[in-house]
Protein backbone atom coordinates (compact mmCIF):
# COMPACT_ATOMS: atom_id res chain seq x y z
CA UNK A 1 0.00 0.00 0.00
CA UNK A 2 2.95 2.59 1.12
CA UNK A 3 4.07 1.88 -2.85
CA UNK A 4 1.08 2.82 -4.46
CA UNK A 5 0.66 5.88 -2.03
CA UNK A 6 4.12 7.38 -3.56
CA UNK A 7 3.21 6.06 -6.92
CA UNK A 8 -0.02 8.15 -6.73
CA UNK A 9 1.44 11.15 -5.72
CA UNK A 10 4.53 11.28 -8.08
CA UNK A 11 2.36 10.64 -10.80
CA UNK A 12 4.02 9.77 -14.15
CA UNK A 13 7.58 9.11 -14.64
CA UNK A 14 10.20 7.02 -16.97
CA UNK A 15 10.69 3.65 -17.45
CA UNK A 16 11.81 -0.25 -15.89
CA UNK A 17 14.10 -2.89 -17.37
CA UNK A 18 14.55 -6.22 -17.16
CA UNK A 19 17.99 -7.13 -17.37
CA UNK A 20 17.84 -10.44 -17.66
CA UNK A 21 15.79 -10.23 -21.02
CA UNK A 22 18.40 -8.16 -22.42
CA UNK A 23 15.42 -5.56 -23.38
CA UNK A 24 12.93 -3.25 -22.23
CA UNK A 25 10.48 -5.60 -20.94
CA UNK A 26 8.09 -2.80 -18.65
CA UNK A 27 8.05 0.77 -19.64
CA UNK A 28 6.52 1.64 -16.55
CA UNK A 29 6.00 5.60 -16.69
CA UNK A 30 8.03 5.84 -13.06
CA UNK A 31 11.29 4.17 -12.35
CA UNK A 32 10.55 4.56 -8.44
CA UNK A 33 8.01 2.22 -9.15
CA UNK A 34 10.07 -0.47 -9.68
CA UNK A 35 10.00 -2.04 -6.38
CA UNK A 36 6.02 -2.20 -7.41
CA UNK A 37 6.96 -5.37 -9.62
CA UNK A 38 7.82 -7.48 -7.29
CA UNK A 39 5.30 -6.30 -4.40
CA UNK A 40 1.87 -7.17 -5.45
CA UNK A 41 -1.02 -7.35 -8.26
CA UNK A 42 -3.22 -4.67 -7.36
CA UNK A 43 -0.60 -2.08 -7.00
CA UNK A 44 0.82 -2.81 -10.21
CA UNK A 45 -2.45 -2.80 -11.53
CA UNK A 46 -3.74 0.47 -10.35
CA UNK A 47 0.02 2.24 -11.04
CA UNK A 48 0.01 1.31 -14.62
CA UNK A 49 -2.81 2.16 -16.65
CA UNK A 50 -5.36 4.04 -14.24
CA UNK A 51 -7.60 1.20 -16.41
CA UNK A 52 -11.40 -0.05 -15.26
CA UNK A 53 -12.60 0.23 -11.48
CA UNK A 54 -14.47 -2.68 -9.93
CA UNK A 55 -16.17 -2.51 -6.77
CA UNK A 56 -16.52 -5.01 -4.24
CA UNK A 57 -19.31 -4.66 -0.98
CA UNK A 58 -20.91 -7.39 -0.06
CA UNK A 59 -22.47 -5.52 2.14
CA UNK A 60 -25.07 -3.54 -0.39
CA UNK A 61 -28.43 -4.93 -0.86
CA UNK A 62 -27.87 -5.00 -4.34
CA UNK A 63 -24.43 -7.14 -4.49
CA UNK A 64 -24.34 -9.89 -6.83
CA UNK A 65 -21.53 -10.75 -8.32
CA UNK A 66 -24.05 -10.88 -11.73
CA UNK A 67 -24.06 -7.27 -11.33
CA UNK A 68 -21.72 -4.55 -13.89
CA UNK A 69 -19.22 -4.10 -10.45
CA UNK A 70 -19.88 -0.55 -10.29
CA UNK A 71 -20.58 1.43 -6.78
CA UNK A 72 -23.93 1.16 -7.78
CA UNK A 73 -24.39 -2.37 -8.71
CA UNK A 74 -21.43 -4.04 -6.99
CA UNK A 75 -19.81 -7.63 -6.48
CA UNK A 76 -20.86 -9.69 -4.10
CA UNK A 77 -17.01 -11.46 -4.09
CA UNK A 78 -13.87 -10.64 -4.11
CA UNK A 79 -13.48 -13.58 -6.38
CA UNK A 80 -15.57 -12.21 -9.34
CA UNK A 81 -13.37 -9.20 -9.26
CA UNK A 82 -10.34 -11.27 -9.12
CA UNK A 83 -12.17 -12.90 -12.02
CA UNK A 84 -12.96 -10.01 -14.60
CA UNK A 85 -10.01 -7.43 -13.55
CA UNK A 86 -7.06 -7.69 -16.21
CA UNK A 87 -3.67 -5.74 -15.73
CA UNK A 88 -4.26 -1.97 -14.99
CA UNK A 89 -7.87 -2.77 -13.46
CA UNK A 90 -8.03 -1.10 -10.13
CA UNK A 91 -10.52 -3.12 -7.49
CA UNK A 92 -12.12 -1.43 -4.23
CA UNK A 93 -12.97 -3.73 -1.50
CA UNK A 94 -15.30 -2.15 0.78
CA UNK A 95 -15.32 -3.20 4.54
CA UNK A 96 -16.97 -6.63 5.25
CA UNK A 97 -15.72 -10.53 5.76
CA UNK A 98 -15.44 -12.36 2.82
CA UNK A 99 -14.05 -15.70 3.43
CA UNK A 100 -12.84 -16.98 0.29
CA UNK A 101 -9.47 -17.99 -1.93
CA UNK A 102 -9.12 -15.74 -4.44
CA UNK A 103 -7.73 -16.45 -7.52
CA UNK A 104 -6.66 -14.06 -11.00
CA UNK A 105 -7.85 -15.21 -13.94
CA UNK A 106 -6.07 -12.66 -15.92
CA UNK A 107 -2.00 -11.73 -16.52
CA UNK A 108 -0.79 -8.59 -16.56
CA UNK A 109 1.27 -7.84 -20.25
CA UNK A 110 4.52 -5.62 -21.03
CA UNK A 111 3.89 -2.56 -19.33
CA UNK A 112 1.87 -3.82 -16.89
CA UNK A 113 3.22 -7.27 -15.25
CA UNK A 114 1.90 -9.46 -12.24
CA UNK A 115 3.77 -11.91 -10.49
CA UNK A 116 2.94 -13.95 -7.85
CA UNK A 117 5.28 -15.61 -5.33
CA UNK A 118 8.83 -14.34 -6.47
CA UNK A 119 11.56 -15.50 -4.25
CA UNK A 120 15.17 -14.69 -3.55
CA UNK A 121 14.25 -11.38 -4.03
CA UNK A 122 17.74 -9.52 -2.95
CA UNK A 123 19.04 -5.96 -3.63
CA UNK A 124 21.45 -4.85 -5.70
CA UNK A 125 24.02 -1.87 -5.74
CA UNK A 126 21.96 0.53 -3.55
CA UNK A 127 24.43 3.04 -2.99
CA UNK A 128 24.96 3.28 -6.70
CA UNK A 129 23.45 5.42 -9.25
CA UNK A 130 21.47 2.08 -10.91
CA UNK A 131 20.35 0.33 -7.92
CA UNK A 132 18.36 -3.32 -9.32
CA UNK A 133 15.99 -5.87 -7.34
CA UNK A 134 16.60 -9.35 -8.29
CA UNK A 135 14.23 -12.30 -8.13
CA UNK A 136 13.10 -15.57 -8.97
CA UNK A 137 10.39 -16.24 -10.87
CA UNK A 138 9.06 -19.51 -12.12
CA UNK A 139 12.89 -20.50 -11.28
CA UNK A 140 14.45 -18.13 -13.52
CA UNK A 141 17.01 -15.02 -12.10
CA UNK A 142 15.09 -11.96 -13.00
CA UNK A 143 16.17 -8.11 -12.32
CA UNK A 144 14.46 -5.00 -12.32
CA UNK A 145 16.81 -1.81 -12.57
CA UNK A 146 15.35 1.60 -10.73
CA UNK A 147 16.28 5.02 -10.44
CA UNK A 148 15.31 4.61 -6.35
CA UNK A 149 14.12 1.71 -4.32
CA UNK A 150 11.51 2.47 -1.78
CA UNK A 151 12.10 -0.17 1.19
CA UNK A 152 8.15 -0.73 2.42
CA UNK A 153 8.09 -4.25 2.98
CA UNK A 154 7.60 -4.13 6.14
CA UNK A 155 9.67 -5.05 9.52
CA UNK A 156 10.86 -8.59 8.40
CA UNK A 157 11.27 -7.25 4.42
CA UNK A 158 14.62 -7.64 2.61
CA UNK A 159 15.27 -3.36 2.06
CA UNK A 160 16.02 -2.76 5.49
CA UNK A 161 18.56 -6.04 5.87
CA UNK A 162 20.43 -5.34 2.84
CA UNK A 163 22.12 -2.28 4.40
CA UNK A 164 25.07 -3.05 5.79
CA UNK A 165 25.35 -3.41 9.36
CA UNK A 166 28.05 -0.60 9.70
CA UNK A 167 26.15 1.98 7.87
CA UNK A 168 23.17 2.12 10.38
CA UNK A 169 22.25 1.88 14.47
CA UNK A 170 19.49 0.02 15.61
CA UNK A 171 17.47 1.27 18.58
CA UNK A 172 14.70 -0.77 20.38
CA UNK A 173 12.90 -1.51 23.31
CA UNK A 174 11.15 -5.00 23.96
CA UNK A 175 7.88 -4.80 26.40
CA UNK A 176 7.12 -7.89 29.21
CA UNK A 177 3.55 -8.46 27.52
CA UNK A 178 1.57 -9.09 24.04
CA UNK A 179 -1.83 -8.72 22.89
CA UNK A 180 -4.49 -10.58 22.08
CA UNK A 181 -6.66 -9.19 19.27
CA UNK A 182 -9.83 -10.40 18.46
CA UNK A 183 -12.21 -9.32 15.17
CA UNK A 184 -16.03 -10.00 16.23
CA UNK A 185 -18.94 -10.06 14.26
CA UNK A 186 -20.14 -6.93 16.81
CA UNK A 187 -21.16 -4.03 16.61
CA UNK A 188 -18.97 -1.46 18.40
CA UNK A 189 -20.07 -1.02 22.24
CA UNK A 190 -19.40 2.57 22.27
CA UNK A 191 -19.42 4.96 19.09
CA UNK A 192 -15.19 5.79 20.97
CA UNK A 193 -12.39 3.83 21.44
CA UNK A 194 -12.10 2.82 25.61
CA UNK A 195 -9.39 2.38 26.48
CA UNK A 196 -9.29 0.40 29.93
CA UNK A 197 -6.19 0.64 33.01
CA UNK A 198 -7.48 -2.51 34.57
CA UNK A 199 -5.56 -4.43 37.58
CA UNK A 200 -5.81 -8.00 35.37
CA UNK A 201 -4.25 -6.33 32.08
CA UNK A 202 -5.02 -3.34 29.53
CA UNK A 203 -7.84 -3.76 27.51
CA UNK A 204 -8.92 -1.62 24.30
CA UNK A 205 -12.46 -1.89 22.31
CA UNK A 206 -12.03 -0.30 19.03
CA UNK A 207 -14.07 -0.63 15.43
CA UNK A 208 -13.99 -1.41 12.21
CA UNK A 209 -17.26 -0.75 11.05
CA UNK A 210 -21.04 -0.45 12.18
CA UNK A 211 -20.97 -4.70 12.64
CA UNK A 212 -17.44 -5.32 12.96
CA UNK A 213 -15.01 -4.83 16.33
CA UNK A 214 -11.46 -4.83 16.72
CA UNK A 215 -10.90 -5.45 20.51
CA UNK A 216 -7.47 -6.07 22.45
CA UNK A 217 -6.60 -7.67 25.70
CA UNK A 218 -3.06 -7.53 27.44
CA UNK A 219 -1.35 -11.19 27.51
CA UNK A 220 1.73 -12.83 28.55
CA UNK A 221 4.24 -12.47 25.91
CA UNK A 222 4.79 -15.89 25.30
CA UNK A 223 0.63 -16.73 25.51
CA UNK A 224 -0.44 -19.17 23.37
CA UNK A 225 -3.78 -18.30 21.42
CA UNK A 226 -4.80 -21.96 21.59
CA UNK A 227 -4.97 -21.28 25.19
CA UNK A 228 -7.87 -18.35 24.84
CA UNK A 229 -10.58 -20.43 23.48
CA UNK A 230 -13.50 -17.57 22.31
CA UNK A 231 -15.66 -18.02 25.57
CA UNK A 232 -12.82 -17.36 27.83
CA UNK A 233 -11.72 -13.84 25.65
CA UNK A 234 -15.15 -12.87 26.03
CA UNK A 235 -15.18 -13.42 29.84
CA UNK A 236 -11.46 -11.61 30.24
CA UNK A 237 -13.35 -8.67 27.80
CA UNK A 238 -16.26 -8.60 30.72
CA UNK A 239 -13.75 -8.17 33.69
CA UNK A 240 -11.77 -5.64 32.36
CA UNK A 241 -14.51 -3.44 30.00
CA UNK A 242 -17.14 -3.71 31.12
CA UNK A 243 -18.32 -1.86 34.68
CA UNK A 244 -20.30 1.42 34.69
CA UNK A 245 -23.14 0.23 33.31
CA UNK A 246 -21.55 -0.46 29.97
CA UNK A 247 -22.65 -4.05 28.41
CA UNK A 248 -20.13 -5.28 26.57
CA UNK A 249 -21.47 -5.93 22.14
CA UNK A 250 -19.98 -9.60 21.82
CA UNK A 251 -20.56 -11.75 18.21
CA UNK A 252 -19.09 -14.47 16.64
CA UNK A 253 -15.13 -13.87 16.76
CA UNK A 254 -13.91 -14.86 13.03
CA UNK A 255 -9.95 -13.06 13.47
CA UNK A 256 -7.87 -13.88 16.64
CA UNK A 257 -3.77 -13.64 17.27
CA UNK A 258 -1.29 -12.87 19.40
CA UNK A 259 1.50 -9.68 18.55
CA UNK A 260 4.67 -8.84 20.13
CA UNK A 261 5.21 -5.15 21.44
CA UNK A 262 7.64 -3.52 20.18
CA UNK A 263 9.74 -0.09 19.80
CA UNK A 264 11.91 0.10 17.01
CA UNK A 265 13.82 2.83 15.19
CA UNK A 266 16.65 2.66 12.37
CA UNK A 267 18.94 5.56 12.01
CA UNK A 268 19.53 6.59 9.02
CA UNK A 269 16.61 5.65 7.27
CA UNK A 270 18.22 5.91 3.74
CA UNK A 271 21.29 4.76 2.31
CA UNK A 272 22.19 5.53 -1.35
CA UNK A 273 19.42 5.15 -3.36
CA UNK A 274 17.16 3.27 -0.93
CA UNK A 275 14.74 4.76 1.59
CA UNK A 276 13.30 2.77 3.88
CA UNK A 277 9.65 3.39 4.77
CA UNK A 278 6.86 2.55 7.72
CA UNK A 279 7.67 -0.61 9.82
CA UNK A 280 10.83 -1.13 7.62
CA UNK A 281 12.41 1.54 9.37
CA UNK A 282 10.78 1.65 12.99
CA UNK A 283 7.86 -0.11 14.69
CA UNK A 284 5.58 1.46 17.55
CA UNK A 285 4.24 -0.54 20.40
CA UNK A 286 0.84 -0.14 18.97
CA UNK A 287 -1.11 1.16 22.12
CA UNK A 288 -1.00 4.76 20.64
CA UNK A 289 -2.45 3.43 17.16
CA UNK A 290 0.58 5.19 15.15
CA UNK A 291 2.41 2.53 12.78
CA UNK A 292 0.20 2.93 9.88
CA UNK A 293 -0.27 7.02 10.54
CA UNK A 294 3.59 7.07 10.59
CA UNK A 295 4.15 5.10 7.66
CA UNK A 296 1.96 6.87 5.74
CA UNK A 297 4.00 10.45 6.64
CA UNK A 298 6.99 8.89 5.77
CA UNK A 299 5.86 8.06 2.38
CA UNK A 300 4.44 11.54 2.18
CA UNK A 301 7.69 13.13 2.66
CA UNK A 302 9.40 10.40 0.47
CA UNK A 303 6.64 11.16 -2.17
CA UNK A 304 7.41 14.76 -2.16
CA UNK A 305 11.23 14.41 -2.63
CA UNK A 306 10.74 12.39 -5.37
CA UNK A 307 8.38 14.73 -7.35
CA UNK A 308 10.63 17.42 -6.47
CA UNK A 309 13.45 15.35 -7.76
CA UNK A 310 11.32 14.55 -11.07
CA UNK A 311 10.27 17.62 -11.77
CA UNK A 312 13.40 19.45 -11.77
CA UNK A 313 16.19 17.49 -10.85
CA UNK A 314 16.10 18.48 -7.19
CA UNK A 315 18.20 16.16 -4.65
CA UNK A 316 17.96 18.10 -1.21
CA UNK A 317 14.88 17.28 -0.24
CA UNK A 318 15.79 13.14 -1.33
CA UNK A 319 19.00 14.40 0.91
CA UNK A 320 17.31 15.18 4.45
CA UNK A 321 14.74 12.51 3.84
CA UNK A 322 15.99 10.53 6.97
CA UNK A 323 16.42 13.45 9.01
CA UNK A 324 12.88 15.26 8.15
CA UNK A 325 11.26 11.73 8.84
CA UNK A 326 13.25 11.01 12.20
CA UNK A 327 12.37 13.85 13.81
CA UNK A 328 8.78 12.97 13.23
CA UNK A 329 9.61 9.06 13.92
CA UNK A 330 10.56 9.94 17.65
CA UNK A 331 8.07 11.54 19.16
CA UNK A 332 5.61 9.14 18.09
CA UNK A 333 7.82 6.92 19.45
CA UNK A 334 8.00 8.89 23.10
CA UNK A 335 4.13 8.88 22.47
CA UNK A 336 3.35 5.18 22.12
CA UNK A 337 6.41 4.42 25.00
CA UNK A 338 4.55 6.78 26.98
CA UNK A 339 1.06 5.32 26.06
CA UNK A 340 1.74 1.74 26.59
CA UNK A 341 3.79 2.53 29.98
CA UNK A 342 0.49 4.10 31.41
CA UNK A 343 -1.79 1.39 30.78
CA UNK A 344 -0.09 -1.27 30.84
CA UNK A 345 -0.10 -3.84 34.16
CA UNK A 346 4.32 -4.55 34.10
CA UNK A 347 4.88 -7.64 36.63
CA UNK A 348 7.51 -5.50 38.31
CA UNK A 349 5.57 -2.40 39.21
CA UNK A 350 5.72 -1.79 42.51
CA UNK A 351 2.54 0.41 44.36
CA UNK A 352 4.44 3.35 43.93
CA UNK A 353 4.54 2.67 40.16
CA UNK A 354 0.87 1.98 40.44
CA UNK A 355 -0.15 5.39 42.51
CA UNK A 356 2.37 7.45 39.58
CA UNK A 357 0.52 5.55 36.91
CA UNK A 358 -3.16 6.64 38.00
CA UNK A 359 -1.90 10.11 38.93
CA UNK A 360 -0.79 10.27 35.08
CA UNK A 361 -4.62 8.84 34.49
CA UNK A 362 -6.20 11.74 35.92
CA UNK A 363 -3.69 14.18 34.77
CA UNK A 364 -4.91 13.19 31.34
CA UNK A 365 -8.49 12.81 31.95
CA UNK A 366 -9.15 15.61 34.34
CA UNK A 367 -6.51 18.77 32.91
CA UNK A 368 -6.74 20.51 30.16
CA UNK A 369 -3.44 20.82 29.47
CA UNK A 370 -2.82 17.04 29.65
CA UNK A 371 -5.63 15.88 27.34
CA UNK A 372 -4.59 18.68 24.72
CA UNK A 373 -0.86 16.67 25.47
CA UNK A 374 -2.70 13.49 24.49
CA UNK A 375 -4.96 14.46 21.34
CA UNK A 376 -2.22 16.36 19.64
CA UNK A 377 -0.12 13.71 20.05
CA UNK A 378 -2.84 10.89 19.36
CA UNK A 379 -4.53 12.66 16.05
CA UNK A 380 -1.16 13.84 14.64
CA UNK A 381 2.05 15.74 14.43
CA UNK A 382 1.73 18.41 11.73
CA UNK A 383 2.89 17.53 8.61
CA UNK A 384 6.18 18.52 6.91
CA UNK A 385 6.89 20.14 3.38
CA UNK A 386 3.27 21.22 3.36
C1 LIG B 1 -2.19 -5.31 16.79
C2 LIG B 1 -1.83 -4.12 15.96
C3 LIG B 1 -2.68 -3.02 15.90
C4 LIG B 1 -2.35 -1.91 15.15
N1 LIG B 1 -3.19 -0.83 15.12
C5 LIG B 1 -2.86 0.26 14.42
C6 LIG B 1 -3.72 1.40 14.39
O1 LIG B 1 -4.80 1.41 14.98
N2 LIG B 1 -3.31 2.50 13.70
C7 LIG B 1 -2.12 2.53 13.01
O2 LIG B 1 -1.79 3.57 12.42
N3 LIG B 1 -1.30 1.45 13.00
C8 LIG B 1 -1.63 0.33 13.68
N4 LIG B 1 -0.81 -0.76 13.67
C9 LIG B 1 0.46 -0.70 12.95
C10 LIG B 1 0.32 -0.91 11.44
O3 LIG B 1 -0.40 -2.10 11.16
C11 LIG B 1 1.72 -1.00 10.81
O4 LIG B 1 2.55 0.00 11.31
C12 LIG B 1 1.60 -0.83 9.30
O5 LIG B 1 0.86 -1.91 8.75
C13 LIG B 1 2.97 -0.76 8.64
O6 LIG B 1 2.80 -0.73 7.26
P1 LIG B 1 3.98 -1.16 6.29
O7 LIG B 1 3.40 -1.05 4.92
O8 LIG B 1 5.20 -0.38 6.63
O9 LIG B 1 4.32 -2.67 6.65
P2 LIG B 1 3.43 -3.96 6.46
O10 LIG B 1 1.99 -3.67 6.81
O11 LIG B 1 4.14 -5.04 7.19
O12 LIG B 1 3.46 -4.23 4.89
C14 LIG B 1 4.62 -4.66 4.22
C15 LIG B 1 4.18 -5.42 3.01
O13 LIG B 1 5.33 -5.76 2.22
C16 LIG B 1 5.15 -7.09 1.75
N5 LIG B 1 6.46 -7.66 1.43
C17 LIG B 1 7.50 -7.89 2.27
N6 LIG B 1 8.53 -8.42 1.58
C18 LIG B 1 8.13 -8.53 0.29
C19 LIG B 1 8.75 -9.02 -0.89
N7 LIG B 1 9.99 -9.49 -0.88
N8 LIG B 1 8.04 -9.00 -2.03
C20 LIG B 1 6.78 -8.53 -2.06
N9 LIG B 1 6.15 -8.04 -0.96
C21 LIG B 1 6.81 -8.06 0.19
C22 LIG B 1 4.46 -7.81 2.90
O14 LIG B 1 3.82 -8.98 2.44
C23 LIG B 1 3.48 -6.74 3.36
O15 LIG B 1 2.28 -6.80 2.64
C24 LIG B 1 -1.13 -1.89 14.43
C25 LIG B 1 -0.27 -3.00 14.46
C26 LIG B 1 -0.62 -4.10 15.22
C27 LIG B 1 0.33 -5.27 15.26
Amino acid sequence: MLSKLICVTVGPGTGVRDDTQGHVRARHRARTWSWLVACGWCLIATVATMGHTYVVNAKSPNASDRNPGTRQAPFASISRAAKVATAGDTVIVQPGVYREDVQLTHSGRPGAPIRFEVADVALHDIEGSRPRIGFTEKGEAREVECDFIAGCDGFHGVSRASIPADKITLFDRDYPFGWLGILAEAPPTEDELVYTHHERGFALLTMRTPELSRLYLQCARDDDIAHWPDERIWEEFRLRSAGEGRKLCEGPIVQKGITDMRSFVVEPMQYGRLFLAGDAAHIVPPTGAKGMNLAIADVRVLARALTAFYKSGRTDMLESYSRVCLRRVWKVQRFSWWATQLLHRFEDDNPFDQRRQLADIDYVTSSRAGSLNWAENYVGLPMEWD
